[in-house]
This record gives structure tokens, sequence and C-alpha cells, in this order.
């Protein structure tokens, strides 16, 4: 199914969008510092199904305590687990870091992921979601964020808002939802795109109640009129 009409109609549909909400927040720049991949991919194992906040507690206190990659690949899955407690799923979240580290040692000789910078964006993607623990939406986090490859991560906030949009189908689940989104995101708009459909999910665009009356989409989504005519008010 490609949402509400051709592909090129996709295209256009996430113009519009990234246009509005760039009118509203303004388009979130770059940072000049680009995390260290190998980092971010921790970084980012951590950040699952748990919030920014215990995300952040989880990695300081990992890197605390294993300052270096050697010390980390060296430590016992108890410790790790241990150490990273306070983010949740950390038997698993241990198991994803420290088989990882220890693929990428074995095959590179080093703990980096600076190779994947020569390599093509669905490479660089499959060769990171070959890690056991480790699945489209972290893979895009690095590639976009660390590697300035045009991968578009969709994380539940962006998937609620691009369904209730009808950008996506209702099925649609993180994975499928990117790879459907990012061939037709605007090019050189993924990671403001992204950063702005983050924050109207958390503003506005909210998994209960969201604010529609306030929403910058409101002309052009299905769910906001949908809601507006429940409430009988036509969408501006
Ligand atoms: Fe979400 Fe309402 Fe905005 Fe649609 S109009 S994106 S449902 S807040």
């Amino acid at each position: 199914m490609t949402p509400r009409g051709s592909r090129t109609t996709l295209a256009a549909l996430l113009r519009d969008v990234s246009d509005r909400l760039s009118r509203r927040y303004g388009r979130a720049r770059r940072s000049a510092h680009r995390m260290e991949p190998l980092r971010n991919l921790v970084l980012t194992i951590l950040s699952q199904n748990t919030t920014d906040a215990n995300r952040d507690r989880a990695f300081a206190a990992l890197m605390a305590r294993f300052p270096t990659f050697p010390l980390l690949a060296a430590a016992s899955p108890k410790d790790v687990e241990e150490t990273i407690r306070v983010g949740g799923l950390a038997r698993a979240k241990a198991k994803a870091i420290l088989s990882a580290l220890s693929r990428i040692h074995r095959e590179r000789g080093e703990y980096s992921l600076d190779f994947l910078s020569g390599m093509s964006l669905p490479d660089a993607r499959g060769y990171l979601t070959s890690f056991p623990g480790v699945g489209v939406k972290t893979a895009n986090v690095v590639l976009l964020f660390s590697f300035r490859k045009e991968a578009f991560p969709v994380d539940t906030h962006i998937l609620r808002v691009t369904k209730r949009l009808g950008l996506v189908p209702p099925a649609a689940d993180l994975s499928r939802a990117a790879l459907l989104l990012e061939p037709h995101v605007p090019p050189g708009e993924p990671m403001p795109f992204h950063m702005n459909l983050i924050r109207l999910g958390r503003e506005i665009c909210r998994p209960r109640d969201p604010l529609c009356p306030e929403c910058p989409l409101l002309a052009v989504c299905p769910e906001g009129a949908r809601r507006a005519e429940n409430r009988g008010v036509a969408p501006r």
C-alpha cells in the first residue's frame, strides 16, 4: 500500500509536512559535533524502550565503570547488566552491546565502525541490523547522527504522527514505516524532519488527547479533520 496515492504524492506530502513543521519550530540545525559511531551504537541500544533520562543515566554509568571499549568488551555480561539496570531490559541490552563489540573487533581488528562511512546506506544498515538486538531504528540513528547518511529513524512518536497523517499504513511497525518513508523524505531533510516530528509528537500530537487545534499539520491531517468533525469544528 502506498499511503494517500502515488510515490510522487508521498514525496510531496512529506515535503509539505516538513515545511509546515519548519515554519512552526524552525529547521533543527545539525550539531557540529558528531558522536563517535560506536559510542552512538551503544547509546542507541541503551535507548530502547526507556526514557531519554534513563538511557543517559545507564550510558553514563557504563562509561564511568568501563571507560574504554577494550575494558567494556572484557567485562562480564552480569557486570554490564548490573551497571545499566536503570535503563531497563538490562540483560538483553548487555548481551547486544557485548556481542556487537566482540564481532566488530573479531572482524575489523579494532573497536570502530568508521568503515561504514564508505558503504552505501542500505549496505551500512544491513551490516548494523545483522547484529542481534540492533533494529532499523537503532541503525538509522547511528547512520544519520554519526555518519550524516540520509537515513530516517522512526521512533514511537514519529510512527504515531505519520499514522495519524495517513502517511504510513495503520499496521506498520517502526522498521516498516522507516523504510517506507525514507526514500521520499526530501534530500537534506532527514535530521530536521526527524527532530521536528518528535517534537510535535511530544508537545502536540500526544498519544492521548492530541492538541489538534494547535497543530501546524491540522490542514493536512485526516485524523485531525476527523476529530474536528466530531467536535463540530472545521479544520483551518
Ligand atoms: Fe496529530 Fe491532530 Fe496534528 Fe493530526 S492534527 S498530526 S492528529 S495533533
